[in-house]
């Protein structure tokens, strides 16, 4: 393996100074219950307060701000139609850049609206994520319009890492990190700034049973995929990417070790993070606080901080699963 870093930690450095003041710098929180699991420290990084309600909105504001006069006079195109769709819409919104969201005529009509409403173009096209995204490459091609990926770019990488720099500032003894992980553009943006600072900080990533593609791809020694089944953790769904460039190998690098977390642990978490610490979180945001509460003793006496990473969740299925009548 080179020793040539894959991504510069201060690129970074330069996401934050470009961010500033254009997304949320989130509190970094006790969490007296989970501190008293462990018998350690246990703090919580609310992404859920963030703008759009999920910590996204730092690599696309990143790599939209990344952009020269004439890429962003053609606009954006993304095939999210989650977090990261609802991020690059309101970001080029503010920017006065154009966002194009391709996605199938199968994506629920609150999910297009979402879209519209955060000021983004929703085309629907063909019956299929692939069908969205052969049209996002045509527009790539014929309309010189620019991709912003979810996860698999420098930019996006740079501007979640944000948040470790912001761990760092204001808990700079910290042992370990938690954080959710699918694609690796979050945990691979941290845990790059965290190694930089002190290689002994442990950074632990959480994927779901569900769809442990970055999990599977680490044993492979390559990116491999994965069947993929429903998980409450709606977010933390999809591959890596045959062809990953950058995520892959940050998180092969950078992050210490991958558990996995089933549907009760996640449940269970997102339940203790609101009846015993009063935030509302969706799956993917509840899976550190679930692997706490799975096996507190692998954290015992540790300082530990948990990227609570977002909140938009289905309200209904938030009340069914608070109240205990749904896993
Ligand atoms: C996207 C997302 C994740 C996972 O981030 P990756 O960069 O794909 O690993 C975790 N939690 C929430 C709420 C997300 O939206």
């Amino acid at each position: 393996m080179s020793a040539q870093p894959i991504l510069p930690a201060r690129e970074i450095w330069r996401a934050r100074a470009r961010i500033a003041g254009r997304v949320c710098r989130t509190p970094l929180v006790a969490a007296p219950s989970l501190s008293a699991l462990t018998g350690g420290e246990v703090l919580l990084k609310l992404e859920t307060l963030q703008e759009t309600g999920a910590f996204k909105l730092r690599g696309a504001t990143n790599h939209l701000l990344a952009l020269d006069p004439t890429r962003r006079a053609r606009g954006v195109v993304t095939m999210s139609t989650g977090n990261h769709g609802r991020a690059v819409a309101t970001a080029a919104a503010r920017l006065g850049i154009r966002a194009v969201v391709c996605m199938s005529a199968l994506v629920p009509e609150n999910k297009v609206a979402a879209v519209r409403a955060a000021g983004g173009e929703a085309r629907i096209i063909g019956t299929s994520q692939d069908e969205a995204a052969v049209e996002a490459a045509r527009l790539v091609v014929e309309e010189g319009m620019t991709l912003v990926p979810p996860f698999d770019d420098p930019w996006v990488v740079a501007g979640q890492g944000t948040i470790g720099l912001e761990l760092l500032e204001d808990a700079p003894d910290l042992d370990c990190v938690m954080v959710p992980l699918s694609g690796g553009g979050l945990a691979g943006g941290i845990a790059l700034a965290l190694k930089t600072a002190d290689p002994a900080i442990e950074i632990v990533g959480l994927s779901t049973t569900r769809c442990p593609a970055m999990a599977a791809s680490l044993e492979a020694g390559c990116p491999v995929e994965v069947p993929e089944e429903p998980s409450l953790a709606d977010s933390l769904g999809g591959g890596i990417g045959l062809d990953n460039r950058l995520t892959f190998d940050l998180v092969r690098r950078h992050v210490d070790c991958v558990r996995l977390v089933g549907e009760e642990a996640i449940a269970a978490g997102m339940r203790h993070l609101f009846l015993e610490e009063g935030i509302v979180t969706e799956g993917a945001a509840a899976i550190g606080a679930a692997a706490l509460l799975t096996d507190p003793a692998a954290f015992a006496g540790k300082r530990v901080a948990v990227v609570v990473s977002g909140r938009n969740v289905d309200m209904d299925a938030f009340r069914r699963i608070v109240g205990g009548t749904a896993a």
